[in-house]
């Protein structure tokens, strides 16, 4: 009987897989430094299992992030000197922070880190942006800030400020051809943040295909749901259990939880290792996921103007059906009659 013999052809559409590759990580938007605080929360995975190299099947990752890098002051600039200059490939950009409109004034900058080696001046934020991000392997923003604006960002902010896709372009993609990936959250869900950079990781390793991403550049498979799907207390919301006061374990909704409409997985994932996450344990959810967020969503903690219509469509159901359920819930908390020690009460053919 012949043999099979199995041939495997390379595959010229696919890119040689990347065994070692860098994270760059800029903290000089505007912003307050919190995702980076965020992500050292993560476990899934953790930062520690990435850098340790304790993940089979992606790059060796080598992380600079000036908030807990041991590099500081020029030492930690040469990594970006290095990545602007094409030698530090290949590497990821993560921008944190929302980016500053640099045009809209005559003189000064809103944000800068390092000064110019020749001049002495400070390098605008931008600048580094505009030298880096062409060289890079792919490009996130990591937190709402860098996404799409947030607090900086709020109506009447004199720096113009705005999320990495509206400076760099929405259509804008990486030289391996990867549109900017955007993980929002105020501050990013640490888990969220680390599973998107590990999806990547293993698109670099050649063993993901194309990461998917929304109209928004959202990871799809964690942007997908609203917060109320998720959210432990859903059921309550079903049942018109509605609470009018904090520390309630009802429905948050009219204390301002805008939850129904809010596409984040916190309320599914929790905050911290599956604990936690804002409405589950009493926080009206604020929408800081959202690109609206903060302005549209404000002012905080009233009652969203949507929830006085449809709190009283499900009034109706809510009350009926619970009342209906506390009937069938009374006779389920008694034990069958046959269980009663008088044998009349027994079965057809028991002794
Ligand atoms: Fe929905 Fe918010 Fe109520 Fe949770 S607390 S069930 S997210 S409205
Ligand atoms: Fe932000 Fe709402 Fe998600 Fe909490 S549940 S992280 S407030 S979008």
């Amino acid at each position: 009987m012949p043999q099979l013999v199995q041939i495997t052809m390379p595959n010229p559409q696919r890119p040689p897989a990347i065994e070692e590759l860098h994270v760059l990580w800029i903290t000089a938007g505007l912003g307050c430094d919190g995702d980076t605080v965020s992500i050292t929360a993560a476990t899934q995975p953790s930062l520690e299992d990435l850098v340790l190299g304790l993940i089979p099947g992606i790059p060796k990752v080598h992380f600079h992030n000036p908030v807990l890098a041991y590099e500081n002051g020029n030492e930690f600039l040469d990594f970006c000197y290095r990545a602007a200059e094409g030698r530090l490939d290949p590497f990821v950009l993560v921008v944190e922070g929302s980016i500053p409109n640099e045009k809209n004034k005559t003189e000064g900058y809103w944000a800068a880190f390092g000064t110019d080696k020749t001049t002495g001046q400070p390098i605008p934020t931008c600048d580094w942006i505009d030298r880096i991000a062409p060289n890079a392997w792919a490009v996130m923003a990591a937190g709402t800030c860098a996404t799409y604006g947030g607090i900086h960002a709020m109506e009447g902010n004199p720096t113009g400020c705005m999320g990495l896709p509206d400076y760099l372009g929405w259509e804008w993609k990486s030289k391996t051809d990867i549109p900017i990936v955007c993980v929002p959250g105020c501050p990013v869900q640490p888990d969220n943040y680390m599973e998107t950079l590990l999806y990547l990781l293993r698109q670099a390793a050649g063993t993901a295909p194309m990461i998917p991403l929304d109209e928004l550049l959202r990871p799809t498979w964690l942007f997908g749901q609203t917060v109320h799907e998720g959210c432990d207390r859903g059921g309550r919301y079903e049942q018109a259990e509605f609470a009018d006061e904090y520390g309630s374990p009802l429905c948050i909704v009219k204390l301002g939880c805008w939850g129904p409409v809010v596409q984040c997985n916190v309320g599914k994932r929790g905050w911290m290792n599956g604990v936690g996450g804002c409405a589950n344990v009493g926080g009206p959810c604020i929408g800081c996921a959202m690109p609206g967020f903060p302005d549209k969503f404000m002012p905080f903690m009233d009652e969203p103007p949507g929830a006085k219509l449809s709190t009283s469509a499900v009034s109706l159901y809510g009350n009926t059906v619970r009342a209906l359920r506390g009937f069938t819930q009374a006779s389920m908390n008694r034990e069958p009659v046959w269980r009663s020690p008088d044998v009349s009460l027994a079965p057809t053919g028991a002794p």
